[in-house]
């Protein structure tokens, strides 16, 4: 199995409450996700997850980062001339500058992780109302 480590992601597993300061997403062997609707990894009890209301996540990111790059391509100076590959690379930069932290604060907020096995779900649940109990 092959892993594809997301820094731009926090993790939280279900299941164990382990914390991670990325997500591991599957990207070969046979518990792989789609495309659409990836799969990922708890390196700690070895459980597959998925992410659900990634859409969420999503809808919140995308508009905002729309935003920063609009932003980024004004706040060049008209006086400057920059070209136009410096002015699209600026606000890229841009982007990436605001995007790492806003997309880590997004997934902690708006990501849940869920189990993809049923016996998975339960111990979640489980631990989920155990953990509202105390
Ligand atoms: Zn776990």
């Amino acid at each position: 199995m092959k892993l594809c480590k997301w820094h731009t992601l926090v993790f939280r597993c279900p299941s164990c409450g382990h914390d991670a300061e990325y997500a591991a997403e599957i990207i070969e062997g046979p518990r792989k996700g789609s495309m659409w609707d990836p799969a990922y990894w708890c390196e700690k009890c070895e459980t597959t997850l998925r992410a659900r209301d990634k859409w969420l996540f999503g809808a919140a990111f995308g508009p905002l980062m729309a935003l920063v790059g609009t932003f980024a391509m004004q706040a060049v100076p008209p006086g400057l001339h920059l070209a136009q590959w410096l002015a699209f690379a600026f606000a890229a930069l841009c982007c990436g500058v605001v995007g790492w932290p806003l997309s880590r604060l997004l997934s902690r907020h708006l990501l849940y992780w869920e189990p993809l096995d049923p016996a998975g779900l339960r111990r979640a649940e489980s631990r989920r109302l155990r953990e509202d109990d105390d």
